[in-house]
């Protein structure tokens, strides 16, 4: 397929209209309305084929999950969704690939009211994808930054942890360990990796009540790490309140494949299943922290928007990231994540 083609291609798959869009794909540049009651939030985020999601992935969960990403760095600040510019870069364009790749990227926009504006299509030896994402955030408000966190703020995360991690895990197994999961366990978990569900409706309700915000790309450790690195405070999470799906409790039923030897050291403190759950990336939960008087009001968020949120643990004055494990022993940790280079 020709460069044209493929976008005309895109155009003409596309179903969201948003009227601030005053001119869209076919110029040379968009041409945007913007609001002068909000402030412009823009994030980016790249998936490499190979390092971000395995060679074998459907291409409609890639074209899914590379919004699905974006739009979690615009919940993580709280931002309210609105266009998005996509380059693309292939090896060769298969007609049939690009549509699978676009419907799996605009069923998503379409949840959001999201609308492609632009982009670029390349070519590379190896499919890599890049997104920027726009939204607002009303001037009205605080945007949800990580830099926010107090000593006595509680330390919330929504959803569940390390499905994704396992999911992954699993994929790498040889049939004879998967046999024994529950068919429906298994699509779960792939579902939570390949189809992840950015969470921006929390992230908007969480304006003015949380403290400091982050989305879990990499790991709870990680991630909360930066929060108590940029907000220059301590952390200790509760081992036994990490929230796990059912999926994730079928699946581990079965034993854990091996702990990655980077996170060894947390054996002697925490189960496989938690270390995963402290360690896995690409859940695209948000991690968050707020002041113990708004406890209720986070309640009834959760309840409002249908998302489980958990209290895992509490902001320290005093630096450095604990784990308390369910007798009471604190054990300090390094947050470690995924990282490129
Ligand atoms: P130029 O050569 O002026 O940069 P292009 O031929 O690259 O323009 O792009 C023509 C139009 O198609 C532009 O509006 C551009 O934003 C859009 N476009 C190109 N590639 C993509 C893509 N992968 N997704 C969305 N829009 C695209
Ligand atoms: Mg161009």
């Amino acid at each position: 397929m020709r460069e044209f083609s493929a976008i005309e291609a895109i155009v003409a798959q596309q179903a969201v209209q948003r009227a601030d869009v005053i001119c869209g794909i076919g110029d040379d540049a968009a041409i945007l309305a913007v609001r002068t009651d909000a402030q412009l939030v823009v994030a980016m985020d790249t998936l490499v084929a190979g390092v971000h999601y395995p060679l074998d992935t459907e291409l409609a969960d890639v074209g899914y999950k590379l919004l699905a990403v974006n739009l979690s760095d615009l919940a993580a600040m709280g931002a309210e969704p609105a266009w998005a510019t996509l380059a693309m870069s292939w090896p060769f364009i298969d007609e049939g690939g690009l549509r699978a790749f676009m419907s799996g990227f605009y069923r998503l926009a379409q949840v959001h009211n999201v609308q492609l504006i632009g982009g670029d299509t390349t070519q590379s030896q190896v499919p890599a994808f890049t997104v920027q994402v726009q939204g607002w955030i009303p001037t009205t408000s605080r945007p949800l930054l990580r830099s926010g966190a107090r000593a006595g703020d509680l330390i919330y995360v929504s959803g569940t942890l390390g499905d994704a991690a396992l999911a992954l895990r699993l994929m790498g197994l040889k049939e004879s360990w998967i046999e024994p999961l529950e068919l429906d366990a298994l699509h779960c978990l792939k579902q939570r990796l390949n189809r992840p569900t950015p969470r921006v409706e929390l992230g908007r309700a969480l304006r003015d009540v949380a403290s400091s915000c982050i989305d879990v790309s990499d790991g709870l450790l990680a991630d909360l790490g930066h929060i108590l690195h940029r907000s220059g405070m301590g952390g200790i999470i509760n081992l036994d309140r990490l929230p796990y799906s059912s999926a994730f409790l079928n699946a581990i039923t079965t034993g854990l494949p091996r702990v990655d030897e980077r996170h060894v050291h947390l054996l002697d403190t925490v189960t496989p299943a938690q270390v995963l759950a402290l360690t896995g990336g690409d859940d695209y939960e948000l991690c968050f922290t707020a002041p113990v008087h708004v406890a209720t009001q986070i309640a009834d968020i959760s309840a409002q928007i249908d998302v489980p949120i958990a209290l895992i643990g509490e902001i320290t004055a005093e630096p450095g990231m604990q784990i308390r494990a369910p007798g009471g022993n604190l054990k300090s940790v390094n947050p470690s994540g995924y990282e490129h280079f």
